[in-house]
């Protein structure tokens, strides 16, 4: 067998499977941000020498504004985003000056290929330069070889230098100390054509020197020809060159980089548009990050609330339990002592014929099943109010039900002098499946209050079926030609607690529950109580229900009336309240039948096992030994009455009791107070399991 915990444990386990998912969802991210956050800011507040050269407008130095350009502008972001102080210093030989000499510690921008420049680091390259040639118009011939041996204009950088000398190494080279210097030697007949940087190209040309004003120039880029620039640093300072590389991806992405770029070159619309495009991607990703934490916060917080839902439904599902227990209780405290006044009631009505004596105990017996009306709907109707009330689904003649309201109906009618009369469809199938008690109880009451509030004519019960599939749905009409309801409280008529108005209770009594209770009955069923009524002409209550066709055979009918007694049977009657055992068996003895006495469920299996039984009749709720577990011990024997029939007459009604007592093995259940006739019935309709005690 499975114990409470481990079953709750392996309720548990997706929960935590989810909770350690959404932790290390928030977790990991969450270390790896702060080992990012870290190494970040390692440097915070400290301040590293920066070199800077004349390469306008890449970077520039002058006295009066120390340095500037586009190199200058993105290091000292990256510098004030890593909390670092930068401190410029011109520096025209710098790859020594960070090599050799230790003068600076960083360089901005540099393109070396790996290894070549040794005991210097070199980061990721945070920047890609393109190229161009520009010639004058005409002076150039077309074909692979127009470039050998033609000489051209280089701005006397190393970078420039060894990209142009290792793609073209068979050119001659002009060194010019600037750009739009190999423009002016260009066009001054001193080079053939010029290589340029394509950022500075426009500014070049729309700056152009005198003696090129009037030249035509032709330009083709080298999109081939591309190099990847680098921050460069002294081998001590790798680690903040690092962070400022870093510092450059964010700029990157956010957009300050090519906004600088826009300051100080012309870039084209390929440039921006994909620097708009990565900026977009990347907020995407933001976008997509923020969204996968609240998803996750949002599946933690799901957990836990279907977590505390679970443990609400399982307080809420063992109040439930309690309130069935505790109706279940009053029902049955209420029930034993009104069963001792009705039996003995009924004793009495057997022995007195004074008249008036009878009267006055009819009296007393209308007034205890009153009482017991009354307990029955309060009790029904907390039960729906809790949503304790369980519908049975067994197998039923409807026919029969019908006939059976009607029966009991009939007397009161005629004494009224009005008709009752039913009216069933042939159509309507012997066997249904449903809670045949449930709808015996709504027509009983709606057959009640129209015999009740009937004067002349009478009382119409019209049962219609409609069949389709495996289900029947039953209509019921009760009409009756009585009172009617006035129009302005059929609206509230099936509310609790509500009559036409107080004299209805002083007149015909009842409490106003019967309509609310049978329309939530109905209604559980699926279908629905509604009513049309005209004052004086009478009322027509209507109500449908859904129920499921049933191949279970029908029973025959107890071929018994009045004359038909359990003569000579010997029954074990079982029953701990004195009164009632008194009443019972006073009940028995009138109907010929000979009573042996057990108190309680022990004496019961003991007497079994002594002598053979023709019937038991067992309470259920007994000191010592109950009548369920009394009835397995009974049956698991091996004595005389290991087979005989035993029925349940019990103070305690509820569907789970009855189900209880027939899993135990009863074969009846007689709910008190019981009746001399349904007594009688029971006792006589039992399966004859064995033959009759010697
Ligand atoms: P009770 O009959 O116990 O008072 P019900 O809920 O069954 O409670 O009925 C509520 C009220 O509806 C009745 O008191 C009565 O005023 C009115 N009523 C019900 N059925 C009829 C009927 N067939 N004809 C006239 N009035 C009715």
């Amino acid at each position: 067998m499975q114990t409470e915990p481990t079953r709750k444990s392996r309720r548990f386990v997706p929960v935590w499977v989810l909770l350690c998912t959404v932790a290390m969802l928030i977790a990991v991210p969450g270390v790896w941000s702060w080992a990012q956050f870290r190494r970040a800011n390692q440097f915070r507040g400290e301040t590293f020498r920066i070199g800077v050269d004349h390469n306008p407008p890449n970077h520039d130095w002058s006295e009066q504004e120390g340095a500037t350009g586009f190199d200058v502008d993105v290091l000292n972001d990256a510098a004030r985003r890593a909390g670092v102080t930068l401190d410029w210093v011109f520096c025209p030989r710098w790859s020594s000056a960070v090599q050799l000499d230790g003068s600076i510690d960083l360089w901005p921008v540099g393109y070396y290929r790996p290894g070549e420049l040794p005991g210097v680091h070199q980061t990721r390259p945070w920047n890609e330069i393109q190229h161009a040639w520009i010639w004058e118009r005409g002076r150039m011939p077309v074909g692979p070889e127009r470039l050998d041996r033609k000489r051209v204009a280089v701005v006397d950088r190393r970078v420039t230098q060894a990209l142009v000398l290792q793609s073209f190494p068979n050119m001659d080279f002009l060194l010019t100390p600037s750009r739009l210097e190999s423009l002016n030697a260009m066009c001054a007949g001193r080079a053939d054509l010029a290589f340029l940087n394509t950022r500075v190209l426009e500014e070049v040309l729309l700056n152009r020197p005198a003696n090129c004003r009037t030249t035509m120039f032709q330009v083709q880029s080298l999109p081939d020809l591309i190099s990847p620039m680098s921050i460069f640093s002294r081998m001590e300072s790798a680690g903040v060159a690092e962070v400022l590389r870093d510092r450059i991806d964010e700029m990157l992405v956010d957009g300050t980089v090519v906004g600088f770029a826009e300051k100080w070159f012309s870039l084209s619309g390929s440039e921006v548009r994909q620097a708009s495009r990565l900026k977009e991607r990347t907020l995407g990703l933001k976008w997509l990050a923020a969204l996968c934490v609240v998803m996750a916060l949002a599946i933690g917080l799901l957990v836990w609330l279907i977590r505390n839902l679970r443990l609400a439904r399982a307080g809420a599902d063992r109040s439930r339990q309690l309130q069935a227990e505790f109706l279940a209780n009053v029902s049955h405290e209420i029930r034993t002592p009104m069963n001792g006044v009705l039996g003995t009631a009924d004793l009495m009505l057997d022995t007195v014929a004074d008249p008036e004596i009878r009267e006055q105990i009819e009296t007393i017996r209308e007034s205890a099943y009153g009482q017991l009306e009354l307990l029955n709907q309060i009790l029904d109707q907390s039960k729906i109010d809790s949503g304790v009330l369980l519908l049975e689904m067994t197998p039923f003649s409807l026919r029969r039900l019908v006939e059976q309201v009607e029966k009991t109906f009939l007397p009161v009618a005629r004494r009224k002098g009005i008709w009752l009369r039913s009216d069933i469809t042939p159509d309507l199938p012997e066997m249904v499946q449903g809670d045949g008690l449930r709808i015996r109880q709504v027509l009983t009451n709606l057959v009640n209050n129209a015999v009740k509030f009937t004067a002349d004519g009478g009382v119409e019960i019209a049962v219609r079926a409609e069949l389709s599939g495996g289900t029947v749905a039953v209509s019921f009409v009760v009409s009756d030609t009585g009172i009617g309801i006035p129009n302005n409280v059929l609206g509230t008529i099936f509310e609790k607690f509500r009559q036409v108005d107080a004299s209805t209770t002083r007149r015909y009594g009842g409490t106003g529950l019967g309509l609310s209770i049978s329309r939530q009955l109905v209604r559980l069923m699926g279908g629905d109580l509604t009513v049309e009524s005209e004052l004086g002409k009478g009322s027509q209550f209507r109500f449908s229900v859904s129920l499921a066709a049933s191949r279970a055979a029908v029973k025959p009918k107890a071929p018994l009336e009045k004359t038909v007694t359990p003569t000579g049977l010997t029954i074990l009657l079982v029953e701990d309240n004195l009164v009632n055992q008194r009443v019972a068996q006073a009940l028995l003895q009138r109907l010929g039948a000979t009573v042996v006495l057990a108190g309680n469920g022990l004496e019961a299996v003991a007497k079994c096992r002594e002598r053979k039984f023709d019937a038991v009749l067992m309470d259920c709720h007994m000191p010592e030994m109950d009548g369920y577990a009394a009835t397995i011990e009974i049956r698991k024997s091996a004595g005389p009455n290991c087979r005989v029939p035993i029925v349940a007459l019990t103070a305690g009604v509820s569907g789970e009791e009855r189900r209880k007592a027939l899993q135990s093995g009863m074969d009846g259940f007689l709910a008190k107070p019981v009746s001399r006739e349904e007594l009688a019935l029971t006792l006589v309709a039992l399966p004859r399991r064995a033959s009759p005690a010697a």
